[in-house]
């Protein structure tokens, strides 16, 4: 098995030489020792209730299980059907915001499993999962795609296949939190293109992370259809922006989360 290959030792005299300068310690054990410093000097935090030590607690993931959507979305031309779990607000709101911007990949995991809960309550018959695809710019400033992270957490819970290749986002868009929802509309219209090997004839269910006006989901909606999909659905984790949250709300949260 090549991976269990032994690296190419060193010779002794650059043995020495790293001895000399207390280089000898190996990568690894580097990264192993720095991360076992990083974890106790900042240990991880329960994002909702700061609890130390999980990224999660058993006691949020239970408030969040109760949490529902105050009133059902009318689902926006050309999707057969929208959910979302929640409204963006207390508990989940916080772990949503972590794992868009506090770098905690790990709450897509519970959050995963809020998704398919709600999931298995719908009368959909998903043939694929597909996230929302992030900017190639965004993707290398936060190191992964939460939607993708959370489309293979239910397709992973769900047994259903998910192909993260199957959009694309072909040109970039300005940040969707910093403007309107008529703004919103022209700023992701085509901004997605799908790629019909993959979403031909079948019913695709696409995931996100938060539901604002919904003008993301019907872009991916109509790339989906133009590639021959026969059916879209969407679902996300919460809902912002009906009758809930409006744009200073979600504009000051935002800058609130980066600072
Ligand atoms: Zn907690």
């Amino acid at each position: 098995m090549p991976e269990l290959l032994p690296q190419k030792s060193n010779t002794n005299q650059e043995q020495k030489a790293q001895a000399k300068f207390g280089l000898f310690a190996s990568n690894s054990l580097l990264k192993q020792l720095t991360s076992m410093a990083v974890n106790l000097l900042f240990p991880p935090r329960c994002a909702g209730c700061g609890q130390i030590d999980t990224y999660w607690c058993g006691a949020c993931q239970h408030e969040i299980a109760e949490m529902r959507l105050s009133e059902p979305i009318e689902p926006k031309y050309p999707l057969q059907g929208v959910t979302a779990t929640a409204q963006h607000i207390g508990k989940i709101r916080e772990a949503v915001q972590a794992l868009k911007y506090g770098n905690v990949p790990e709450l897509a995991k519970p959050l995963g499993e809020k998704l398919s809960t709600c999931l298995k309550q719908q009368d959909w018959i998903i043939d694929m999962i597909v996230p929302v695809p992030l900017h190639t710019k965004r993707l290398a400033e936060r190191g992964y795609n939460q939607a993708q992270l959370l489309a293979e957490q239910v397709a992973s819970i769900m047994g259903i296949g998910c192909q993260a290749n199957a959009l694309d986002r072909i040109r970039e868009t300005q940040s969707q939190v910093t403007i309107s929802g008529a703004e919103r509309l022209e700023n992701i219209k085509d901004a997605f293109v799908a790629n019909s090997q993959f979403v031909n004839g079948r019913s695709i269910l696409v995931i996100d992370d938060v539901y604002t006006t919904g003008s993301t989901m019907s872009a991916c909606g109509e790339a989906l259809h133009s590639a021959g999909a026969t059916t879209v659905y969407g679902l996300t984790v919460t809902a912002a922006g009906h009758s809930i949250t409006h744009k200073k709300e979600i504009v000051d949260e935002y800058h609130h989360s980066r600072a």
